[in-house]
């Protein structure tokens, strides 16, 4: 495309002025790289759920489980990848229903009006299932409360005369823990708390990034980049795990890539799965705060501080005092602070942290 001001892109330019006398060579702006996949990664994000969670008329009396929270407001960024295992299994519906029985650390599967012993029917089918699901690329699972096939944890195991004795997870549940063992899995019901469904949430979208910084055969520049764009919420989250991840990147150069990836995805997953409190996240908004108050009046620097205050009483939720850091971020134009995760881990329409 002509243009008097020449071909975008070159080095630089003249322009013919009126009486022929160029004006002063200007050079063009470099363009900025791109920003890497991580920091972008393709939604939806692949999700497994229990079937019945989604409205799915699998449950033993025909029904479903429908929750209006999964298939509401989480279906806009999550693709479900739905999983019955006892229909998988081949129980149709309606069904009888099952209970664990026996031994907590290996409870055994039954039908409880016929006696039936499912055990190694579902063993056997979950071991191929979940195979089957690390290919599916999933970035989280969200698993049914309670059930013999699905509960996450506090299953009623029975005793052998009926009586409800311990507790465990369900026998598909626990293949798929056993599998995936960092792989952020939760409960329907637990998502109701706020901090769990943050903490959750937050490890979805950060194992998704972590995919997507693997998939992108990284260099040691890429990981130091990640690790430092996530310093504060690794901060919010576990220092200590902060730290140790932080020796491993100083030292990538002798450690082979397959393995430096392989540990700094364990460590930050494992850093990610410590709850995030109110005093780590009034450390890491002083710390941010840090790098623009000089730059504050007076009043301006009383007002940050007495919210963060008040958010450390529970006074305001979390998203008031990072409304206003967010602000000034962009006012004072800190790149480093604009670049951290922490200031936006999720997208803001979910309002997580309007709960916090
Ligand atoms: S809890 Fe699991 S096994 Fe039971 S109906 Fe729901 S998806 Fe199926």
């Amino acid at each position: 495309m002509g243009s008097r001001l020449g071909r975008p892109g070159h080095a630089s330019y003249k322009i013919e002025g009126m009486q022929g006398e160029p004006f002063e060579r200007i050079p063009s702006p470099t363009p900025a790289p791109p920003p890497p996949d991580w920091r972008s990664p393709s939604l939806p994000i692949a999700i497994g759920v229990s079937s019945c969670l989604l409205g799915e008329e699998v449950r033993f009396d025909g029904g479903h489980k429908k929750d209006g929270y999964i298939t509401g407001v989480l279906a806009q960024y999550f693709s479900w990848v739905p999983v019955c295992p006892e229909m998988e299994i081949g129980l149709g519906t309606p069904r009888e229903t099952l209970r664990l029985v026996g031994d907590s650390e290996r409870p055994r599967m039954i039908a409880t009006k016929s006696g039936t012993d499912l055990t190694e029917a579902m063993i056997t089918y979950a071991g191929q299932r979940v195979r089957e699901l690390g290919e599916k690329g999933l970035s989280g699972y969200i698993l049914k409360r309670a059930s013999p096939s699905c509960g996450m944890a506090r299953v009623k195991i029975y005793t052998e005369d009926g009586m409800p004795a311990r507790a465990g997870s369900g026998l598909f549940a626990q293949a798929l823990m056993d599998a995936f063992p960092l792989l952020p899995v939760e409960e329907e019901g637990r998502l109701t708390d706020p901090h769990l469904r943050d903490n959750f949430i937050t490890r979805v979208f950060s194992y998704r990034r972590l995919t997507a910084l693997r998939d992108s055969a990284p260099r040691p520049a890429d990981l130091v980049a990640f690790h430092t764009a996530h310093k504060y919420l690794l901060l919010a989250h576990s220092p200590g795990h902060y730290e140790k991840l932080g020796r491993l990147v100083a030292d990538l150069k002798r450690v082979p890539r397959t393995e430096w990836l392989e540990r700094y995805g364990q460590g930050f997953l494992e850093a990610l799965r410590v709850r995030a409190t109110t005093r780590k996240h009034v450390n890491v908004l002083q710390h941010i705060m840090g790098f623009f108050k000089d730059h504050l009046t007076a009043g301006e620097k009383r007002e940050l501080l007495g919210l963060i205050a008040d958010y450390a009483g529970g006074l305001v939720p979390l998203i008031v005092p990072i409304t206003l850091i967010n602000h000034y971020v962009a006012r004072f134009e800190v790149t480093y602070v604009a670049e951290q995760v922490y200031l936006h881990p999720h997208p803001k329409e979910l309002m997580l942290r309007n709960h916090l």
